[in-house]
């Protein structure tokens, strides 16, 4: 088949770290009350790969050696994280709301 004389020679660049429309929106809102689960870390079984952070479709999670951290404030319990987590260091736990 002859080559299209418009085709684009090279792949656009993609970003590492690509948030689409729908997820950046979701980032840009806080979660409120409607979340029912979320996602705690349960550190023994951590090795800090951060495979749930290249995961995280709203990049709310930040690992480091000393340190891990989920902003609850935009997580919307999706739990992707607690399922790519090679240790099931992630457990999807219920809301504890007051009242
Ligand atoms: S449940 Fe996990 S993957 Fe989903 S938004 Fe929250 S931290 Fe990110
Ligand atoms: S994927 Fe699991 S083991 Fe890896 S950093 Fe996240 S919680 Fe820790």
């Amino acid at each position: 088949m002859p080559a299209q004389p418009n085709a684009p020679t090279a792949k656009p660049a993609v970003p590492t770290k690509y948030l689409g429309p729908v997820a950046t929106v979701f980032k840009a809102s806080p979660t409120g009350s409607w979340r029912d689960v979320r996602p705690e870390l349960v550190k023994e079984r951590c090795i800090a790969c951060g495979i749930c952070a290249q995961h995280c479709p709203l990049d709310v999670i930040t690992v480091g050696k000393e340190e891990f951290h989920i902003d609850y404030t935009y997580c919307k319990g999706c739990g992707i994280c607690a399922n790519v987590c090679p240790k099931g260091a992630l457990a999807m736990q219920p809301e504890r709301r007051e009242g």
